[in-house]
């Protein structure tokens, strides 16, 4: 364990955060370059993968084991969400600045963290002249804060495994379930008129707030439903756009919902139940005229709690950390479910940081991304050797 270094592993993260990787617009391509260089350099053979889009690789590379299998992945994303505002930091958002034992920085949390530590990891695998058995898989995706297919690609072009480890920020809580989410765009038809005889119209602003209360309804009665580690089912209006001019009664209104959903639920009984309450107001009401579809879909994905690759990880977490983490699910989405659902390769979300993804003054603690190497070191012994 004297391979998993602290100087080292600021220094690795500390320069991933210096290479900016803002998605949108998509400069992945600066920290797959240099991510290549770095663990080529420390003798990996690494790739790029130029798919889904050529501008903007993701890199994967191999560590082989004598038998070649099993194989276990360990996955990170490489672009980082836009700063913001630079007037909302107070340290400079691409400088790595290391204060009171964290790394400040666009990423530092979500998760150039986790990237550092998987490199650091399979260094130091690599450094200890272990003979593995099976192989060691890395990946740096793109496109996962965009929902691009940057894993799922990686994971069709010869680089999945028997296990996956998505390393996204959870604490070190080892994470088996997420939810799912679903967008759906509304529009809703009026008639416009002056606003001086309104009876001649038909308002979609007033129209749509029947929409809204019934959606509000139905996020009361979804909320009864919930998962044991993922929490409740939630319908959340999000975005709406109506009007024209101060003195014209509306002619549309665009609305859009975001729809969290708990393991075991299906996508068909979600668009059954939204069409259901569309129907229901145009029923009620002859001029409430609406046309509605869903426009994202991630599915939710789940493995048992007591799954080996999370038994390992808790157990090895225990082993460095003293804290045996108590099962534990996700509310937001991760590329855990290109694995699970695309792939069907068991795996769970689980790295360093926690709570300061995609704010101002993002940071990590140092010492649980060494903490995080050091229990990745012993899961590719426990799993590989
Ligand atoms: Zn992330």
């Amino acid at each position: 364990m004297e391979l998993v270094r602290e100087e080292e592993v600021v220094r690795v993260l500390q320069e991933l955060v210096r290479k900016p990787s803002q998605n949108p617009p998509g400069n992945e391509r600066v920290v797959a370059e240099h991510i290549h260089e770095v663990i080529t350099g420390w003798g990996f053979e690494a790739e790029y993968l130029r798919k889904p889009e050529p501008s903007r690789p993701s890199v994967a590379a191999i560590y082989r084991g004598t038998e070649e299998r099993p194989r276990l992945v360990l996955n990170g994303h490489i672009d980082v969400v836009p700063e913001g505002d630079p007037e909302g930091w107070t340290v400079p958002p691409f400088e790595g600045v290391v204060k009171e034992g964290r790394i400040y920085g666009r990423g530092a949390c979500d998760m150039k963290g986790g990237v550092a530590a998987a490199m650091i990891a399979a260094k130091a695998i690599k450094e200890s002249g272990v003979k593995l058995r099976g192989n060691l898989v890395l990946q740096f995706a793109m496109g996962e804060e965009t929902g691009e297919a940057g894993t799922k690609s990686l994971l069709e072009e010869g680089f999945g495994g028997d296990w996956g480890i998505v390393l996204e920020p959870s604490d070190l809580r080892v994470m088996t379930a997420e939810k799912g989410l679903a967008w759906y765009h509304f529009s809703i038809k009026g008639k416009p008129t002056h606003a001086s005889k309104p009876e001649q119209g038909i308002n979609s602003i007033d129209k749509s707030a029947k929409l809204i209360a019934a959606l509000r309804e139905y996020d009361r009665e979804i909320g009864k439903r919930s998962h044991p580690l993922c929490g409740r089912d939630i319908c959340s209006v999000t975005m709406i756009r109506a009007g024209t001019k101060e003195n014209v009664i509306p002619e549309s209104c665009w609305l859009a919902i975001d729809r969290r959903i708990i393991p075991g639920e299906s996508i068909e009984q979600v668009d059954r139940e939204i069409g259901e309450i569309v129907r229901r107001l145009e029923k009620e009401d002859p001029d409430f005229k609406c046309v509605w579809k869903r426009v994202r879909l991630y599915e939710s994905a789940e493995i048992p709690a007591e799954h080996e690759i999370a038994r390992v990880v808790r157990k090895n977490v225990k082993e460095v950390t003293g804290v045996y983490p108590q099962p534990a699910g996700i509310v937001a989405s991760t590329d855990q479910r290109n694995f699970i659902n695309d792939a069907g390769i068991p795996a769970i979300t689980w790295g360093p940081g926690w709570g300061k993804s995609h704010e101002f003054d993002e940071h990590i603690e140092i010492k649980k991304v060494v903490d995080c190497a050091k229990i990745l070191v012993l899961t590719i012994l426990d799993l590989l050797e």
